[in-house]
């Protein structure tokens, strides 16, 4: 743009009071910039939904909080709060920096278009709808090996519960044409972190944990289903700190595990947040519809800070079927039936789920 244009854009804006500068010439049309937010005066969209509309490859490297961009041989590196850029290698100063809030990092819209178009030679696409489809699901029983998880007075076990369960409802989600993965089909050792990682290389629409839980009180019983967030109330904070002490046990099988603890847990809230929403709903739709049917005590849908939730970059929700530590849910959970019928009752409602997420193109109309 040159200078005088410049010039009398400013007076323009400054007559008009409009604090927006050059983006508003070049505000391309379509969905992407549409769903742009204002911080400071100055219009931000996030860099993980700007880099899916262009199918760009994308980079955060959890140390040094790196966010890096790239299209073929051309790349561009961001740092939350900062407002100094790497483009190929050269430093370039932003007009906004990047803004980092409640999980979800954004890009100044003048610096998305930036990118895209002068450094990547994108043209802007024309916007097509895109298909919010629910294809693929990575099931995730809990513990597993040497972690057992909780026990039961009869002696059940926690990891062996819960691989029956996931078994069964991954047949089940496989007759209705889904693909289906289990992060484990035996008994045997999985990290937390591992196990999210192995759902985003499936590059799963839906990430289901599944657990059975346990109470220094035996009268505690009931069904809950949790998703990432900020503990809602001491139980959740709880319950969260019991299944995280998982990682106390994946220390022993560190050497045979290379997807290690992110070093910086920010980038994976950054990650996360993305999906908060609709891992929301899809926790209800879980709730509602099986607690009811199975004749449990609805505890409810709860938000605690899972890390086997934390690295998933999709819809992901925790569910505990019932308390091993209460001598009724042990004896229901040990009947093959009862197991058969929260299955039954789950793949029901992943399907409703689906239905309603891709009838209402993810929840936007
Ligand atoms: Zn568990």
């Amino acid at each position: 743009m040159n200078k005088r244009i410049i010039l009398v854009l400013t007076i323009v804006f400054a007559l008009s009071g409009c604090s927006f500068r050059s983006e508003i010439v070049r505000v391309p049309d379509g969905g992407l910039y549409n769903q742009s937010v204002t911080f400071n005066n100055a219009r931000y969209i996030s860099i993980l939904r700007f880099c899916d509309y262009y199918n760009l490859d994308w980079d955060w490297d959890l140390v040094s909080q790196r966010i890096e961009i790239k299209k073929d041989a051309s790349s561009v590196v961001l740092r939350p709060d900062s407002d100094l850029a790497l483009v190929n290698n050269k430093s370039v100063k932003l007009d906004n920096p990047i803004e980092y809030k409640e999980g979800v990092a954004y890009i100044p819209v003048t610096t998305a278009i930036f990118v895209s178009e002068d450094i990547f030679g994108l043209k802007r696409p024309t916007p097509t709808k895109k298909t919010y489809q629910i294809k693929t699901i990575v099931i995730d029983p809990g513990h597993g090996g040497k972690n057992i998880g909780a026990v039961g007075k009869y002696g059940t076990k926690e990891k062996d519960i819960v691989l029956d369960i996931s078994k069964r409802l991954k047949r089940n989600l496989e007759k209705q044409g889904l693909t289906v993965y289990l992060t484990r089909d035996r008994d045997k050792p999985v990290s937390l972190y591992k196990r999210t990682a192995f759902a985003n290389g499936k590059n799963a629409d839906l990430f289901i944990s599944v657990h059975a839980n346990a109470s220094r009180y035996s009268r505690a019983r009931g069904f809950e289903v949790y998703y990432l967030s900020e503990a809602t109330n001491d139980n959740a904070r709880a319950l969260a700190a019991a299944e995280n002490a998982s990682l106390n046990f994946e220390e022993e099988i560190a050497g045979q595990d290379e997807a290690s603890p992110p070093a910086n847990p920010t980038a994976w809230d950054l990650l996360l947040s993305e999906h908060r929403r609709e891992s929301k709903e899809l926790a209800y739709y879980i709730y509602n519809m099986t607690a009811d049917n199975l004749d449990m005590k609805k505890r409810g849908v709860k938000g605690a800070r899972f890390v086997v939730l934390k690295g998933a970059i999709m819809p992901a929700v925790l569910i505990e079927v019932g308390f091993l530590t209460n001598r009724r849910e042990e004896s229901k959970l040990r009947r093959t039936s009862f197991r058969g019928k929260i299955a039954d009752l789950l793949s029901c409602s992943i399907l409703a789920y689906k239905k309603e997420y891709e009838r209402t193109d993810g929840w936007s109309r």
